[in-house]
């Protein structure tokens, strides 16, 4: 395997431009995933539960200032029945993802986590926000698996300008991280590439931060600019010697740098690429690292409102009829639908050096 690459190697990796030398880092970035992971690509079924959010992010389509947004949840005997469409297309895992919306209650949530289990018989991953600790307590009690939770960029000042804080909250999303890592959950988290005010040193440092963190999975996305956010107004096009591209091999490069720095991670070809390059985007990740894709279950009527970036809503089929199409996708080169829940091996090792 080769050698994890070091700080100044991944500085100049990610400002790489000779397309040869950038396809020769994600071919060998493939080679390890084959060689840490194997050829199967797990599926996780998206299930967006609620665009209801108190939180102002500045780069993000439903926060709470985006008013002309129309507001749904879905309740919980819907997502049952989803879960179970996600269930019966080979997806191992259902991925409950809201905005900060204080309706889906710590007991809310954990009733909807045991029906889950009980009825449907599937890995369960939470992507709620930042939540107390009791109520991450109560759910892993009540059964979930996974917990994801961006950090979206580790410089502070640029992360506390584009997430303001909650009043008398005290705790940021890194804080959270380590919550779920002591309460046994599998932790996954990530970054925007491209994020305006962010540097190409930022980037290295986001990179490097997912290794520290000693992440199970790592998601990151090109910045999409939503028009109907303070960023996606206000923001002017950036000069690109000092803001990172949020491009298509911007991304697979991070993507590919991050394989070599956590060989076994659970790595997904996230739906912001397939934005970007809806022909190859989902082939391209897979081909630069990836190793996981999020099929969307939400119905169209719903997932049309879940516009956290431009075009999601557009992204293609959903549901079954998504899952067939990146079946054929996978087929045709050369790898297989996993099967089984797809806990990252990182994961367990972990859990054997404790016991
Ligand atoms: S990023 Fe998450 S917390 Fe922030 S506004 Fe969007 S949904 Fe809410």
């Amino acid at each position: 395997m080769p050698p994890p690459p070091d700080r100044d190697e991944i500085a100049r990796w990610v400002r790489e431009r000779d397309p040869r030398r950038r396809s020769g880092l994600w071919e060998v970035a493939d080679g390890v995933r084959q060689a840490q992971v194997g050829d199967e690509v797990h599926l996780r079924g998206l299930i967006e539960i609620s665009n209801h959010c108190v939180r102002h992010c500045a780069y993000c389509g439903i926060n709470a200032g985006h008013r002309a947004l129309a507001r749904y949840r879905l309740d919980p005997a819907t997502v049952v029945v989803l879960a179970q469409d996600a269930r019966e297309a080979d997806c191992g895992t259902v991925v409950l993802q809201a905005g900060e919306d204080p309706w889906w209650t710590g007991e809310r949530v954990a009733d909807l986590i045991r029906r889950l289990k009980v009825e449907v018989g599937v890995a369960v991953t939470l992507s709620l926000g930042e939540r107390p600790v009791e109520d991450l307590a109560r759910w892993r009690e009540a059964g979930a698996d996974r917990y994801l939770l961006r950090f979206e960029t580790g410089n502070q000042d640029l992360y506390r300008r584009v997430h303001p804080p909650q009043r008398d909250w005290g705790r940021d999303r890194r804080d959270q991280l380590a919550d779920l890592r002591r309460l046994g959950y599998e932790v996954g988290s990530g970054f925007l590439v491209g994020l305006p005010g962010s540097t190409w040193d930022d980037l290295v440092d986001d990179i490097l931060l997912c290794r520290e963190l000693d992440l199970d999975m790592v998601g990151i996305g090109p910045y999409l600019p939503h028009p109907m956010t303070p960023l996606g107004r206000t923001v002017a096009p950036a000069d690109p010697e000092q803001v990172p591209a949020a491009d298509v091999p911007t991304t697979l490069t991070s993507m590919a740098l991050l394989r070599l720095l956590l060989p076994t991670v659970n790595l997904p070809a996230t739906t912001a690429l397939g934005i970007l390059d809806p022909v190859e985007g989902l082939e391209a990740g897979l081909r630069a690292g990836a190793n996981i894709v999020m099929p969307d279950f939400t119905p169209d009527t719903e997932r049309r409102l879940y516009s956290i970036y431009p075009g999601k809503e557009g992204a293609g089929p959903a549901g079954a009829e998504r899952v067939a199409s990146i079946r054929r996708r996978l087929i045709a080169i050369g790898r297989t639908v996993g099967t089984g829940a797809g806990t990252a091996p990182v994961w367990h090792r972990r859990r054997e050096g404790a016991a």
